[in-house]
C-alpha cells in the first residue's frame, strides 16, 4: 500500500545520508514543525448540514515563512498533506527561494460542491485556520483550488483583518494583487526544464513522441507547449481514462473538446488508452501530471521513455526510482520539474508586499532564468556526489541549505 509521506521520508533520509547533512538536523526535519487540524461546518444548499476536515502543515520556516497549496480532493489525508509539505520545503530550497514549506488541505470532493458551497467552504478555510499573513504562512493553490477558490480566501483575509494584504495568499488572479503568468507557471516549466535536459541528451524535440498523464492546470498548459515546439503529443489522459494517437494528437482541438466534454476521452480520430497503459506507452518523453504514486516497482521495469519529467508531485516511488535508473531512464524529478509556480509565487509576493507589479516578459524571463538556475545546480551537486540522480542532486541542495538555516539560528 503506498504512503507518500513514508515515501517522502525515505528520500529526506537516503539525501541526507549522501550528503553528510547533520544527523541532528535530520532529526528536526524528521517531522513538520507545525501542525494544524480543524474542522469546518457548512450549511449545504439543500439545507442539510456538513463538516469538513481540514489541516494546514508548516514543515519548517528556518529559510522564510512557510509557503503554498491548499489540496482539495475526497481521499486526502494529514499524511498526504505533510508528505506536501516536506516536498515544499525542498522545492523552495532547492530553488533558492527564501521560504519554508507548507501545505494545507480540505477533505471534500470539489465535484461536488455547488459554486455557493464553494464559496463558502473556501472562506470556512480561512476563518478556521486564522492565518496571521505574509510573514508567517501564506496558502496557494493546488489540486481542486483554483484562481476563484484563492481569490475567496484572500477576500475573506482582508474582511476579517480589514486591511488589503495581497501577499496574504497566493495564486490569486491578477485583478486583486496575483501576477501575471501564474495559471501557465508550472506547466511552462516543465516545458523548459524538458529542454533543457533533452538539449544535454542530445535528443531532438521536433517529432520527439511524449505521452502526458493528468490534463488539468499543469498537464494542459505543458501539452500546448509541447505542442507548439514541434513533439508528437502521442497520449494524453485524465480521471476518466485517456486518447492516444501514434501520429501525434492535435491539442488545440483536444483542449477545445475537453472544455466541451469535461474529459479527453473519445477525442475524433484517436482511440483509447487507460491510464496504466499510458505510463507504459512507448515514447521519448513521459510527463506524469496528475497524481502521486502512480510509477511503482509494480509497473517500473515496463516504463521506458527515454526521460521522465515528473510535473505531478510525488509520481514515482523510491523503489520504481531506482528500477528506472538502472535502465537507463533520465529523470527530472518533481521538486525541479514542477518548480515553475514557486517561483512566481515568489514574485507574486515581492509585487504584492512592494505594490510593484511587473510585465508579463519580465516575469517570464524570471521564472525560467530562476527555474533552470535550481535544475542546473542539482545536476551539479549530483555530478560531484558521484550520483547519477538530479533528484538526490535537488534533496541534497535543499537540506544543505535547510541545514545551514537551522544552525546559523542556533537550533541545534
Ligand atoms: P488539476 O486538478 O488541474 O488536474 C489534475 C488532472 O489529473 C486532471 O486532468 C484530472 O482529471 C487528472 N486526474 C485526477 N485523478 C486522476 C487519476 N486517478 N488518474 C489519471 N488522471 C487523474 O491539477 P494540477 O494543478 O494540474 O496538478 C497536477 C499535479 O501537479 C499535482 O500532483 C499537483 O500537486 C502538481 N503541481 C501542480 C502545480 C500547479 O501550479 N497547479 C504546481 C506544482 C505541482
Amino acid at each position: 500500500m503506498y504512503d507518500f509521506l513514508e515515501q517522502s521520508m525515505r528520500l529526506m533520509h537516503r539525501a541526507a545520508e549522501a550528503g553528510g547533512i547533520d544527523p541532528d538536523v535530520v532529526e528536526l526535519l524528521s517531522g513538520p514543525a507545525r501542525v494544524v487540524a480543524f474542522r469546518i461546518p457548512l450549511r449545504m444548499d439543500d439545507g442539510s448540514f456538513r463538516v469538513f476536515d481540514a489541516y494546514r502543515v508548516r514543515y519548517n520556516d528556518a529559510l522564510g515563512p512557510t509557503r503554498d497549496g491548499t489540496r482539495v480532493s475526497k481521499d486526502l489525508d494529514l499524511g498526504e498533506v505533510k508528505a506536501l509539505a516536506l516536498i515544499m520545503s525542498v522545492k523552495h530550497a532547492a530553488g533558492l527561494i527564501p521560504a519554508g514549506g507548507g501545505k494545507g488541505g480540505i477533505k471534500a470532493d470539489p465535484a461536488e460542491l455547488s459554486r455557493g458551497e464553494s464559496e463558502r467552504l473556501y472562506r470556512g478555510f480561512i476563518r478556521y485556520l486564522q492565518p496571521s499573513g505574509p510573514d508567517y504562512d501564506v496558502p496557494g493553490a493546488d489540486v481542486g483550488t483554483d484562481l476563484q477558490c484563492m481569490a475567496w480566501m484572500l477576500d475573506e483575509y482582508e474582511q476579517i483583518t480589514g486591511r488589503h494584504a495581497p501577499a496574504a495568499v497566493n495564486d490569486k488572479p491578477a485583478i486583486i494583487g496575483g501576477t501575471l503568468g501564474g495559471y501557465e507557471a508550472t506547466g511552462r516549466g516543465v516545458f523548459d526544464v524538458f529542454r533543457d535536459a533533452a538539449d544535454h541528451m542530445g535528443m531532438e524535440i521536433e517529432g520527439a513522441r511524449v505521452a502526458i498523464q493528468g490534463f488539468g492546470q499543469v498537464g494542459s498548459v505543458a501539452a500546448r507547449q509541447f505542442f507548439d515546439a514541434g513533439c508528437r503529443v502521442i497520449a494524453v489522459s485524465d480521471v476518466r481514462g485517456g486518447v492516444y494517437d501514434r501520429n501525434g494528437i492535435d491539442i488545440p482541438a483536444l483542449l477545445e473538446h475537453s472544455q466541451q466534454t469535461g474529459s479527453v476521452v473519445d477525442l475524433p480520430g484517436t482511440r483509447a488508452v487507460t491510464n496504466a497503459k499510458l505510463l507504459e506507452t512507448d515514447c521519448d518523453v513521459l510527463v506524469p501530471a496528475a497524481l502521486q504514486g502512480v510509477i511503482t516497482e509494480d509497473n517500473a521495469p515496463r516504463i521506458h521513455p527515454r526521460l521522465l519529467v515528473e510535473a505531478a508531485n510525488g509520481p514515482t516511488t523510491v523503489e520504481a526510482d531506482d528500477i528506472l535508473l538502472d535502465n537507463g531512464v533520465t529523470v527530472v524529478p518533481d521538486v525541479l520539474a514542477n518548480a515553475g509556480s514557486v517561483h512566481l509565487c515568489q514574485m507574486e509576493r515581492t509585487q504584492g508586499l512592494s505594490d510593484d507589479y511587473w510585465d508579463l516578459d519580465t516575469i517570464e524571463r524570471l521564472r525560467r532564468e530562476r527555474l533552470l538556475a535550481g535544475y542546473r545546480a542539482a545536476l551539479n551537486t549530483a555530478a560531484r556526489f558521484e550520483l547519477d540522480s538530479a533528484r538526490m542532486g535537488a534533496w541534497i541542495n535543499a537540506l544543505k541549505r535547510m541545514e545551514e538555516a537551522i544552525k546559523t539560528r542556533g537550533w541545534c
